[in-house]
């Protein structure tokens, strides 16, 4: 988090390796002198029209970059669980064991409202989005690799509470706590969920990425899933991009796929990621969801190809919603998180040549720079994987 606080004016003063993205600060600027502006890396950071600023640093207050919500009552320590939805057609289209699913119809059978993130193809991007039905739930499920973008949506989250409709908040750690600075105060009807995140990729890599496959294959993009589960879930097959144009459909390990293999690279993260300070347990959210990774070894019996969740419970009020729906659920807590997942723990690893990658290659120019990206990309994680298996060869 970033220290200057107490003399910053506006929000210009924050660094970008502070700044989420979350949009906030456009949100409660007063004067509207502030909007968010893509950078070469193709990531939006706030840009302040100074004639206009008035300092009055609501922008700064705010940020969760500058600041913290103080007010949230957490559990001491997160209660862990595991497990999966009993629906199998919900567990096919979640990208874990689908408790998002569950959480989310509870909220919408009680008359309330779920914001998610989806993807707008006619953009080609990812955004929050506000359900009222069980049918406006399905585009949200699934982890869509690329930074949603929340900016537009918060002011209806703050008049729906104001209204008293329950309302179920997710999205990433730092999209929840931006959510709770946003509103200055947790509300009753508030339910918030995020989710263990790796960091989040370029929204402009991913724009270029994927119109560039739309003229490649003369077709439009209806289907982005980085999580099929058709070759199943909880091991080398879980990584494959599911890709569905207007008349095919496409198939693709993640590493033949230079925006999917840039991701799980770490080089096409937002700066901010490689040191996020909700790489822990200490979070802002009631309930936390993940993979439960390595659940096959640790408690085979909630494993079974098809998709595990981890759960962290991280207040009373989440585990009230925890017991509402353990009903349509497969549970078990789980008392021996060893080793806790890498995000859980502290930020994805930093490449040394992230910066130097992202000025070598044009994302104007991404058809000419994509194979250079691609094979830097497979470079960099053959590296970090024989790097991890000498270390570990040398601690033997
Ligand atoms: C960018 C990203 C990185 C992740 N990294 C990890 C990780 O390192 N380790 C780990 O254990 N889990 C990670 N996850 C979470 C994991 O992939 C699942 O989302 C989580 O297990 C919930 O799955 P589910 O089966 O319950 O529900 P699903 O139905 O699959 O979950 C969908 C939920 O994720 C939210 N969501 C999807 N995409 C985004 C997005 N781009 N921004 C904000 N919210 C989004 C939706 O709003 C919805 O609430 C990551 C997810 C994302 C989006």
């Amino acid at each position: 988090m970033n220290n200057n606080l107490p003399t910053a004016r506006n929000i210009s003063e924050l660094p970008n390796i502070y700044c989420y993205g979350c949009g906030v600060c456009v949100n409660v600027c007063p004067t509207k002198c502030i909007k968010m502006v893509d950078d070469h890396e193709g990531f939006p950071y706030p840009q302040v029209d100074e004639a206009h600023c008035i300092s009055c640093k609501k922008c700064v207050l705010d940020c969760p970059g500058f600041n913290e919500y103080k007010n949230k009552r957490q559990l001491s320590d997160p209660l862990f669980f595991g497990g999966y939805v009993q629906d199998d057609r919900v567990r096919f289209t979640s990208s874990s064991g689908g408790f998002f699913t569950p959480i989310a119809e509870k909220i919408i059978a009680a008359g309330g409202v779920v914001y998610g993130a989806i993807y707008d193809f006619d953009q080609m991007t990812v955004k929050h989005s506000r359900a009222e039905t069980e049918i406006e739930l399905a585009p949200m499920r699934k982890s869509k690799y690329v930074q949603s973008q929340t900016a537009d949506i918060l002011h209806q989250v703050r008049k729906d509470l104001l209204a008293n409709i329950p309302v179920l908040f997710t999205g990433t750690p730092c999209q929840v706590e931006g959510l709770y600075l946003f509103l200055e105060r947790d509300y009753p009807n508030l339910l918030t969920c995020d989710i263990i995140c790796h960091g989040v990729p370029s929204p402009g890599l991913f724009q270029r990425h994927f119109r560039y496959l739309e003229q490649k294959h003369q077709s439009k993009i209806n289907k982005i899933d980085f999580r099929t589960k058709e070759k199943g879930w909880g091991g080398p097959q879980n990584l494959f991009l599911d890709l569905g144009f207007d008349a095919s459909k496409k198939l693709t390990h993640s590493l033949f796929d230079p925006y999917y293999a840039l991701f799980l690279a770490n080089l096409s993260l937002r700066p901010c990621c490689f040191h996020c300070k909700y790489a822990s347990t200490n979070r802002r959210s009631d309930i936390t969801l993940g993979d439960f990774w390595g659940v096959s070894k640790k408690h085979p019996e909630l494993f079974d190809h098809k998709g595990t969740s981890l759960v962290l419970i991280n207040t009373k009020k989440g585990m009230e919603v925890l017991e509402s729906i353990s009903p349509s659920v497969e549970i078990a807590p789980i008392q021996d998180v060893d080793p806790f997942p890498p995000n859980l723990a502290k930020p994805s690893h930093r490449p040394r040549y992230r910066d130097r990658f992202f000025n070598k290659i044009s994302l104007k120019d991404w058809k000419k720079h994509r194979l250079k990206a691609h094979l830097i990309a497979v470079f960099s994680i053959v590296k970090y994987k024989v790097s991890g298996l000498i270390k570990n060869l040398q601690k033997n």
